[in-house]
């Protein structure tokens, strides 16, 4: 593997922007590596070359004449259920077969007009809906850190890209955690922005008052990078907000002086088993030992996050699935009547997962259990948002686990239960619209080291102390660079 692809997203900008080197040669070097290492890890359901070389060019030529770009010739992951114009978009999902989007996301546009080139698209859970990427009908991904392993959930591919070194940057969108789990399990930052501060327009909808565009790097610095590129209003998603951007990248700190970090009184460590708990505990007193103010605070509602939330997330996944009727996008099974062609392409296209949502979320949504379900389910909503906002009165920022396991064999989580659990500490941040993010705070030894992420969240628009604080965190710990991935293209 060329040693330029080590570098972070802003070495490598730095570099193409002062002309040390062309994003020409940047885009070649991951093509190649992407084609030595990819079929071992599986992150690209599918990669543009062509794409990746004109766009290369054209960043080159912009340099040329002048133009600094914060994102100069930088290798981009983009996950497939994002909108790329002229790009296969499947969300990983048979459903879609043949599709071909029309138009470009919003969000991945303005990475590529910050200097971006997009590499390919990345797998995950089918519609995003899932938590270790095995969900995908089209394809296996591996966690580059043990390849037996899941690279984590549903922005995996993304995920596994960026930890493989075949791109600087990843797209991924989460709902429940899924740009936070896959962070976490690839020992990279994972960053959930504040909802509608991202706009979702070209992101194909899973849950749409919790679907959020985020990035997942290497280092907090290109999370604020990629942040300050993407995020911003957008009249084209009625939920973006019009509230200006504060810059993230330029608030990065080097202590955690006067900062209060709340640790939460419900979440016990004890439930992780001894190796996790040994990791956070340290973890919290680097916290301490960088200036930070540990302060107990209280989450009363958290625990009924998980129940919330997956009545919430199948009821909007069951309304916004029923466009795939297979009349105006992908697969069409032919049969006598339409109703018959719409339900045996709906049968045939949909993997197990998804039809288990549309079924839970139709029947929360039916007349009859409506009350009982969906609107208990908001309730309860608004109170975990209630718990943050009382929270934050005490402390700046709370810091608790990502995930409640490390990564896992491939297979070993056979039912939809424990994959639901997996996200018990990210959802209550996704109920309550809040940033989050996942930075790699140690290692558990399962034979392999595996990576394990500290979960730090914020109240709404507060990115810049977000990403600040874990910048200070990353710096002063550098767990992330303690061990490299290991795939056989690796070194
Ligand atoms: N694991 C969660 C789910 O399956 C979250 C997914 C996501 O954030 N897209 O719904």
């Amino acid at each position: 593997m060329s040693e330029l692809l080590e570098g972070s997203a802003a070495e490598i900008a730095r570099d193409v922007n002062a002309r040390r080197l062309s994003a020409s040669d940047v885009t070649e070097a991951t093509l190649a590596h992407v084609r030595a290492n990819d079929a071992e890890v599986g992150a690209y359901l599918l990669v543009l070359d062509d794409l990746a070389r004109e766009t290369a060019r054209r960043v080159d030529q912009r340099i040329a004449r002048g133009e600094r770009l914060p994102l100069a010739g930088v290798p981009l992951a983009v996950k497939d259920n994002m909108c790329l114009a002229g790009a296969r978009t499947t969300c990983a999902s048979r459903i879609l077969e043949g599709w071909t989007a029309p138009y470009t996301a919003t969000a991945v546009a303005r990475m590529l007009e910050a200097g971006c080139v997009p590499i390919g698209k990345t797998n995950l859970d089918e519609f995003a809906m899932g938590s270790s990427c095995e969900n995908s009908a089209l394809g296996v991904t591996r966690n580059p850190y043990d390849l037996e392993r899941v690279p984590g959930g549903s922005s995996g591919g993304s995920a596994a890209a960026v930890a493989a070194r075949e791109a600087a940057i990843g797209m991924g969108s989460d709902t429940g955690g899924s740009i936070r789990e896959p962070g976490a399990f690839c020992n990279l930052i994972g960053f959930k922005p504040t909802y509608g501060r991202v706009s979702r327009y070209g992101l194909i909808a899973f849950a749409s008052s919790l679907d959020q565009i985020g990035p997942l790097t290497r280092t907090v610095e290109d999370a604020a990078l990629a942040y300050d590129a993407m995020a911003g209003h957008d009249p084209m998603d009625a939920t973006s907000l019009a509230r200006e951007v504060e810059p993230a990248a330029t608030a990065l700190r080097e202590d955690l002086r006067g900062l209060r970090i709340g640790i939460v009184r419900e979440f016990k460590l004890e439930p992780l088993g001894a190796a996790m708990k040994a990791v956070y505990e340290q973890a919290y007193r680097e916290l301490e030992a960088l200036g930070a103010t540990l302060v107990d605070v209280s989450l009363p509602t958290a625990d009924y996050g998980l129940a919330t939330y997956y009545l919430i997330a199948p009821a909007e996944c069951s309304s916004n699935l029923a466009r795939f009727d297979g009349v105006r996008y992908g697969l069409q099974v032919d049969a006598g009547d339409v109703a018959t062609m719409n339900s045996q392409t709906r049968a045939a296209g949909f993997g197990p997962e998804v039809k288990r949502r549309v079924l839970i979320g139709t029947y929360a949504l039916s007349s009859g259990y409506y009350d009982a379900y969906y609107v208990r389910a908001q309730k309860a909503r608004t109170l975990v948002a209630r718990d943050f906002a009382q929270a934050f009165g005490a402390c700046d920022l709370i810091a608790c686990p990502a995930t409640s396991c490390p990564p896992f064999t491939l297979g070993a989580k056979s039912d939809p239960y424990s994959m639901y659990l997996m996200d018990y500490y990210t959802i209550p941040m996704s109920l309550a619209g809040i940033p989050a993010l996942s930075v790699p705070c140690g290692w558990v030894d399962e034979g392999v080291p595996l990576p394990i992420g500290l979960q730090l969240t914020a109240p709404h628009f507060a990115e810049p102390l977000l990403l600040g604080a874990a910048h200070a965190y990353e710096r002063a710990t550098q767990h992330a660079r303690k061990h490299v991935p290991r795939t056989s293209a690796h070194a």
